[in-house]
């Protein structure tokens, strides 16, 4: 759905929503009085401010100028530790 935001000079804000194949209403009109409305235009939110993208791009960015020196290789990321199995005691013991 695609959202529009017109403004009424006697309702004020208002928004309009169509499906986003519809084209935006034209002429515009005020959904209350029916008189002239006057469309806003706003950039679109595309992405939250901290969305993974944004970090990423943050991260490779700094990295770019301030590369991170590293003295030894990264942990291995942890495993989620599992119950143990009670198949495990029938095993021959070394
Ligand atoms: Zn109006």
């Amino acid at each position: 759905m695609a959202r529009y935001d017109y403004t009424c000079g006697r309702c004020g804000v208002f928004e309009v929503v169509r499906p986003i194949d519809a084209p935006a209403p034209e002429p515009p009109t005020c959904a209350t009085c029916g008189g002239a409305a006057t469309r806003l235009y706003a950039p679109p939110a595309l992405t939250s401010p901290r969305s993974a993208l944004r970090r990423a791009r943050d991260t490779a960015e700094a990295s770019a100028h301030e590369p991170a020196v590293l003295h030894s290789p990264p942990a291995p990321p942890r495993r989620p530790a599992r119950p143990p199995n009670p198949l495990h005691a029938r095993l021959p013991k070394p």
